[in-house]
């Protein structure tokens, strides 16, 4: 059978894309270049390795309104795929220590309320200290709380969506490294069986994106998560917990604190998946000081995984430029978890109903960067 679309990355992002298009009766195959399967998380994809978390809180319309419609089909994700996501909406919680970190997150809320989410809101010391008594809240001015945001599974979304996407006749081929290559102005795909073409060819390639053999503005950057044995000093329903300042932050999953702070890379090689053990210690003295209770409480594992960064920090959604069968999704750079179910939707809009979406995407288009048009947004969010 030869496919109409072929995706390129079986990750969440592949997966909800291939989902929504088979859903809708394209013929898709995902190539997808790990050998494991979609919910092992020793997978190399950035979905096996992320926290799981879910906001709505951004500094820009765009991510806010990807997050809203992200979380509509988050509330049907098990009609839509049999699958339950997860979707836990314990919240967000985020801490200034400073008064420009404080105004930052207040100018944050305002162009929420514009893009539709009126639930987010301020909060003062004291109220920070009823939504989670575990912090010390040393230096805190205050912060910003939202309770749609929280956390979701997304090993399980990844499972949801590609055995939904099987279900309506998808294939998926693991251990397929793909390529491409130009031929005038389409592109073709190329595996180690052959030269494969497609209506359309789906780069949803996460941190690897710019590894096909066509420019793609998207760098990986390490991060690292040390997780905690279990324990009940923490309850289940504690929201994220932010710090603006070093970017600490912390969550229960499973009954284990996920303790996270972005660090810069040691590593020569930009794809390496091996935690930088240097990280640990400073980050842990910060958690120790930050949150009390964590001081004599082991822990269980670390591991590491790879962001795809785009230079504005958002993603790159769109029709590529030049050649008129390729889309691209990439470059989430870091929040692409959360927002792959709106992705899946919107790519199949964009190549199964022509160019309108049913949310404009045009602030997205790939070739933003050419046309010297980053996105301006809050560095806090
Ligand atoms: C530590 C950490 C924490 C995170 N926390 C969150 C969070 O809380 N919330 C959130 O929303 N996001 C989070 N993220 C980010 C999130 O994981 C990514 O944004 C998301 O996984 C991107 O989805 P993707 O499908 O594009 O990429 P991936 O999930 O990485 O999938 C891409 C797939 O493409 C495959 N591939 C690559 N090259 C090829 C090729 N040439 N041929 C075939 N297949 C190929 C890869 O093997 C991979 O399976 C986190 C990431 C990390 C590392």
């Amino acid at each position: 059978m030869k496919p109409d679309i072929i995706v390129l990355g079986g990750g969440i992002i592949g997966s909800s894309v291939a989902h929504f298009l088979s859903a809708k009766g394209a013929k898709v195959l995902v190539l997808e270049q790990d050998h494991k399967a979609p919910t092992d998380q020793t997978a190399s994809s950035s979905a096996a390795r992320a926290t799981g978390g879910f906001r709505v809180q951004y500094g820009t319309g765009i991510n806010v309104k990807l997050s809203l419609l992200a979380r509509e089909i988050l509330l049907q994700f098990e009609d839509l795929t049999g699958v339950d996501a997860g979707y836990q909406p314990h919240g967000y919680l985020f801490l200034a220590t400073t008064q420009p970190e404080l105004e930052a997150l207040k100018a944050a809320l305002t162009v929420q309320q514009q893009a539709g989410l009126s639930v987010a809101r301020a909060v003062t010391p004291s109220e920070i200290a009823s939504l989670n008594p575990a912090l010390n809240l040393d230096g805190v001015l205050g912060g910003t709380f939202c309770p749609w945001d929280g956390f979701i599974r997304p090993l399980e979304m990844r499972r949801g969506f590609a055995e939904s996407a099987m279900r309506h006749g998808a294939n998926f081929m693991y251990g397929v490294k793909a390529k491409l290559q130009t031929k005038g102005n389409r592109v073709q795909v190329i595996i180690p069986d052959g030269i494969l073409e497609a209506d359309a060819v789906v780069n949803a390639t996460g941190a690897w994106a710019g590894t096909l053999g066509l420019e793609v503005p998207v760098t990986p950057e390490k991060r690292q998560i040390a997780q905690t044995v279990t324990t009940d000093l923490l309850p289940s329903d504690m929201p994220m917990s932010i710090y603006c300042d070093t970017g600490f932050h912390l969550r229960v999953r499973d009954q284990t604190a996920l303790l996270l702070r972005p660090s810069p890379v040691t590593s020569s090689h930009p794809f390496d998946l091996e935690p930088d053990m240097n990280w640990l210690a400073p980050m842990l003295e910060e958690a120790h000081t930050r949150v009390p209770v964590l001081k004599n409480l082991p822990i269980q594992q670390t591991w590491a995984g790879l962001y795809e960064n785009s230079p504005d920090k958002h993603a790159l959604f769109g029709k590529h430029p030049e050649y008129a069968n390729l889309f691209m999704v990439n470059g989430s750079s870091g929040h692409g978890t959360m927002h792959s179910p709106a992705f899946g939707q919107l790519m199949s809009e964009l190549i199964l109903e022509g160019k309108t979406t049913s949310l404009d995407m045009h602030i997205l288009r790939p070739e933003r960067f050419a046309q010297q048009e980053p996105i301006v947004g809050n560095s806090l969010l």
